[in-house]
């Protein structure tokens, strides 16, 4: 059998990292049985679905490179299907016409309050529909009355649910439009899903949709329901944790393997094992090994992790994302040493890319201000001697590299017996503006002997101008 699993979002808002957690899985039980990953929209309610949301979920897997084999199918498309499953419903006597009001329901539900019973439809159309002139009815679902439903979960294991529990329920509202566990149950059976793995607010959907199922003579498939994620309050994980959008981690300069490796340990372990390459997780990954229990979030270990891929990926890698980062600073990263080269430099130092790109702008643009205590401290009278000093020497340099520089630094240091600090520092904040940097030597060779010399032109000049 070929292991077909989904990842069906609805476009109500962005890809939230609960969702994000789910499509992982999913992807992961499909990749690692060699099987395929589909991509469903679930767009039939109309008023709260946008093509915005689809666009923020489409960009979401795809930065998060969970491709699919198959979609995205959109609900919105298949409505001619799901009619047709409902009249098939209405013939074999599975469903039926439901003429009650509004206010009969309410006045249905009021009254079971009142006898502390559980509001349910009580099932009057089932057995006799009263049709009423000029109301259009909605279509229920003929529930079993009898017996029970057990939900064989892959995590949670056997959960009952009495019949006698679940009331009829619309599967078309009555402009024939149809209902999420109708429309639910027609495409995981069309698209021949094998499992179902989603977060557990659906669990007690699942028993209305194996009867379902069942009354189209299909096979069940496999349901995982994974357990909730919550914030570090233990409070449901919501916007008020903070980011929840996967478009926003990017944008807060993580890396998508480190939020993926992140998300991978939310709710599933392998020992006490913390970093698992994409690989590693295909491989390891087992949906019976999800955790029944609820998880929490937290956002210091996604930094750690976070940390952990800058420093250790390919700088070729992190370029590929930090060019996007530069492009939001405004920088084309054509107009300056290679990215890759910056990358290297700086991978030991930053623990996102937000970070990284701050500190590398002064490799792609002058620097037209110096922080204030930065400047106060390093760009006075005195420095402006060690920097036109230092302009001597390197401007005289017969090549432009890191070894040779240093040794001027030194040989300045030396000669003017001071600390190599006291030379490194004034030169440091007129290239960045600031105290911070790579080790000196080899910044100055990638930033090149041109934009160097500049730089350090301009710092002297600006001291003088203080005088
Ligand atoms: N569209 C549903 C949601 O976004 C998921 C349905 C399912 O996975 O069965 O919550």
């Amino acid at each position: 059998m070929t292991i077909r699993t989904r990842f069906a979002p609805s476009p109500t808002g962005y890809l939230h990292v609960g969702g994000a957690r789910t499509a992982l899985f999913s992807w992961l039980y499909a990749r690692k049985h060699g099987g395929q990953f589909i991509l469903r929209i679930e767009d039939t309610d109309l008023e709260r679905s946008t093509q915005e949301s689809v666009n923020a979920i489409l960009e979401g897997m795809a930065w998060l490179g969970l491709d699919y084999d198959e979609g995205p199918f959109y609900q919105t498309q298949r409505f001619d299907r799901y009619k047709e499953i409902i009249a098939q419903l209405l013939e074999q006597g599975d469903a039926y016409y439901c003429y009650c009001s509004k206010e009969e329901l309410d006045a249905l539900r009021e009254q079971q309050r009142a006898n502390k019973e559980k509001p349910r439809y009580n099932g009057k159309c089932r057995h006799a529909p009263a049709v009423k002139a000029g109301v259009l009815p909605v279509i229920r679902f003929k529930n079993p009355i009898e017996g029970s439903v057990v939900v064989d979960d892959a995590i949670k294991g056997n959960v009952e649910f009495q019949n006698s529990e679940l009331d009829d329920l619309i599967i078309a509202r009555p402009d024939g439009t149809p209902t999420y566990n109708l429309t639910v149950v027609v495409d995981d059976l069309d698209m021949g899903l094998t499992h179902v793995i989603r977060g557990d607010d659906h669990l007690n959907n699942s028993p209305r949709q194996i009867n379902i199922f069942k009354a189209l003579g299909a096979d069940v498939p496999v349901f995982a329901h994974l357990p909730m994620i919550l914030g570090d309050d233990g409070a449901r994980l919501s916007k008020r944790h903070g980011a929840v959008s996967v478009m926003s981690y990017r944008d807060d300069g993580f890396l998508p393997e480190a939020l993926l490796n992140y998300l991978v340990r939310l709710g599933w372990s392998h020992g006490d094992q913390e970093i698992f390459s994409i690989d590693e997780m295909i491989a390891l990954f087992d949906i019976t090994d999800v955790n029944k229990s609820a998880s929490a979030f937290n956002s210091d270990k996604l930094l750690w992790l976070n940390q952990h891929y800058i420093k250790t990926s390919s700088a070729e890698h992190i370029a590929h994302h930090l060019s996007w980062h530069m492009g939001k600073l405004g920088i084309d990263p054509a107009n300056g040493p290679s990215l890759s080269e910056v990358v290297e430099l700086q991978q030991e130092r930053a623990k996102t890319l937000v970070e990284m790109a701050n500190n590398s702008q002064f490799f792609y643009r002058e620097v037209t201000e110096y922080d204030e205590k930065a400047a106060r401290k390093n760009l006075t009278p005195a420095s402006a001697e060690i920097l036109e000093d230092m302009y001597q020497r390197l401007s005289s340099l017969p090549e432009w590299q890191a070894e040779a520089i240093h040794s001027h630094i030194k040989k300045c240091s030396v000669a003017r017996e001071i600390g190599m600090g006291k030379v490194a520092q004034p030169i440091r904040v007129a290239i960045t503006g600031n105290t911070m940097s790579p080790p000196l030597d080899v910044t100055l060779e990638l930033l090149g002997s041109e934009r160097t010399l500049a730089a350090i032109r301009s710092a002297t000049i600006w001291i003088n101008d203080q005088k």
